[in-house]
């Protein structure tokens, strides 16, 4: 196949409006899987994505089409995640492509990520198609849908198709639309190899993976290739394209979209965002590469067995191969040993990366509560800036802290509006915007702390409009706060792991839920366990664990053996997933339920 028959392009839009669907129908149309192979949201394939129904990684799949007047063309497409945690995920996905399918639920209308990466599409200066979807239901308002591709998004409305993904109409328009509007790869294939690492993965019996495009030159099998960024070098083992799985061509062209595999030892030779090229001849200068990421929300993971800390390292390693905008570094901690601080894009990341290292790599782990970034000025006028508990200098040497602020752009039916503010004020929320978008619709801005936006706020926000409010934010600066350390003391010592930085007027009570989950989630031990919040030494909250009065196969009444050695073991089960803290047993969902407490 020629360069002019190729398109590269990947489908946007705000979380649930049909990416993932639409991308099913167009792998059915293309016939690369047999039927009997065949599942709903194909491209989905970790097993938290299916779970969950979310896109969480984009995937890219090369799909045959042969047009009307009979030519045919490869089309490389890449479905992309719409929560807004994911964004760094679509904006790597965009820098791969040409065009973008902006897909519209009819009955939901423009929402918050649709602006947002519509935007994305258009720095990177995509030719971006408006795609009407979910037309077969009822409620689908295609009028009202048109107008606001006009208005909101300023494309016209004379390119939208119209599609239902999930009955498979309109799909054949679409794919036209793809080949006649989205214009084919540039690039010369003579020229020395330049390409994009846009993502990579590791294969527990191949080895790391690169995904590229290339835009200059070829990449071919023998050929030896040479990384920007790290400097090395490796010979190319396999090359080819994604079919849904992997289908070796032995080389990529110019224009092209596909994986190869070298032999990859050293695993932080590869970076995403970093420029192949060939090691004799090397192109003049690197592709931008992406923007750095900056993580939002930090939190340690330790391994729930010390013993596992090498296992840690390494899986780690693993997963940022697949994961770039996952950042983290070594740190210590008296309660619970060696492990890893990490930074995360927003709190589904970290739950994903918590996921991901327990099922991919087998690992038992506990993570520590999530802080933001809080820039401290001390007495000295020294500028730290202080991301978990531990680093937080005594009290009486800080003269002033302060918070990350976002500004949270959130668009909802009228109906919940009054809900929603009033969840907003809760979070220390300025409102700064109020515009009605129809008369049913409207947009409103809120300048918040991103430390209470961390926890629950989504799913709230979710809740208390049944769903159809939809948010997006950015970063705005810092402001002054009043920040405390809150100390968990189980038996009369801190728990370093349990201890949090907090919103001074939200100290209290915090630390009184979270004695109360700790209380419900410990089990009773021989002795009794009191547990307690405190700032500095101020208690502030507490609870009690009394002490365990019977042996639990008691309750078996000696008779059946059998039973009680199922209790036994069924104990022992558990235990695994213990940490010992001095002399108490702490189960995993007990750091899991202090990091959900808000
Ligand atoms: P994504 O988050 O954008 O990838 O959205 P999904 O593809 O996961 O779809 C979200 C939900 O909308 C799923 O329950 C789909 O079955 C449903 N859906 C997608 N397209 C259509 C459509 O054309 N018509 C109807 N009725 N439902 C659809
Ligand atoms: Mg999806």
């Amino acid at each position: 196949i020629t360069r002019d028959k190729i398109r590269n392009f990947c489908i946007i839009a705000h979380i649930d409006h049909g990416k993932s669907t639409l991308a099913d129908r167009f792998i059915q149309k293309a016939k690369i899987v047999a039927d009997r192979d065949f599942k709903d949201q194909m491209l989905d394939s970790m097993d938290i994505e299916r779970e969950r129904g979310i896109t969480i990684k984009s995937q890219a799949v090369t799909l045959p089409f042969e047009s009307e007047d009979g030519s045919m063309y490869e089309l490389n497409l890449v479905d992309t995640p719409g929560h807004v945690d994911f964004t760094y995920e679509v904006s790597r996905a965009i820098s791969s492509c040409e065009g973008a399918l902006l897909l519209v639920d009819a009955t939901q209308g423009v929402e918050a990520q649709t602006l947002s990466n519509l935007y994305l599409a258009f720095d990177h200066g995509l030719e971006i198609i408006p795609v009407i979807n979910k037309i077969d239901l009822p409620g689908a308002d295609i009028p009202g849908t048109l107008k606001q591709i006009e208005k909101d998004l300023g494309l016209d409305p004379e390119d939208a198709v119209q599609v239902s993904a999930k009955m498979g109409i309109g799909i054949e328009d679409l794919l036209e639309a793809i080949v006649q509007k989205i214009p084919a790869p540039q690039g010369d294939s003579g020229q020395p190899l330049k390409a994009l690492v846009f993502d990579s993965h590791y294969d527990p019996f191949r080895g790391v993976i690169v995904h590229i495009r290339v835009f200059e030159g070829q990449l071919k099998e023998g050929q030896t290739v040479s990384f920007y960024f790290s400097d090395a070098e490796y010979d190319v083992e396999e090359a080819g394209r994604f079919r849904v799985g992997f289908e070796r061509t032995g080389v990529l062209e110019a224009g092209e979209v596909g994986y190869f595999l070298a032999g990859i030892k050293n695993i932080s030779d590869i970076r995403v965002g970093d420029t192949v090229t060939g090691s004799k001849h090397r192109c003049d200068a690197p592709l931008p590469g992406f923007r750095e990421v900056k993580p939002v929300v930090y939190s340690s993971i330790y391994p729930v067995d010390s013993n596992d800390y090498e296992e840690l390292t390494k899986s780690l390693e693993k997963l940022k191969l697949n994961d770039a905008s996952l950042i983290y570094e070594k740190d210590a901690s008296v309660a619970l040993g060696f492990g890893f601080k990490c930074g995360f894009l927003g709190m589904l990341h970290l739950e994903v990366v918590q996921e991901r290292l327990e099922r991919e790599f087998g690992l038992s782990i506990v993570l520590t509560a999530p802080s933001v970034r809080y820039r401290v000025i001390t007495k000295n006028d020294e500028t730290l800036f202080v991301e978990s508990p531990q680093e937080m200098p005594e009290p009486g040497t800080i003269e002033t802290s302060y918070e990350p602020y976002i500004k949270a752009v959130i668009i909802t039916p009228t109906d919940y509006l009054g809900n929603l503010m009033n969840l907003c004020v809760e979070k220390r929320g300025i409102q700064t915007e109020l515009v009605y978008l129809t008369e049913v619709r409207v947009e409103i801005t809120y300048e918040m702390p991103l430390a209470e936006v961390m926890f629950d706020f989504y799913d709230r926000l979710k809740s208390l409009s049944r769903g159809y409010a939809s948010f997006d934010y950015e970063m705005l600066d810092y402001r002054a706060t009043e920040l405390v350390k809150l100390d968990i003391l189980l038996n009369g010592k801190i728990v370093d792991a349990l201890s949090q930085l907090v919103f001074r007027h939200s100290a209290a009570p915090r630390a009184r839920a979270i004695c109360k989950k700790l209380r419900d989630e410990i089990p009773k031990h021989q002795f009794k366990i009191p547990i307690q919040g405190a700032i500095g030494s101020t208690i502030i909250a507490r609870e009690t664990i009394t002490a365990l009065r019977k042996d639990v196969t008691a309750k078996c009444y000696g008779g059946d053996i059998s039973r009680k050695r199922k209790l036994l073991e069924k104990q022992k089960e558990g235990k695994k997933r213990m940490k010992m803290v001095g002399n108490v047993e702490l189960p995993q969902s007990a750091f899991l339920s202090v990091l959900k407490t808000s």
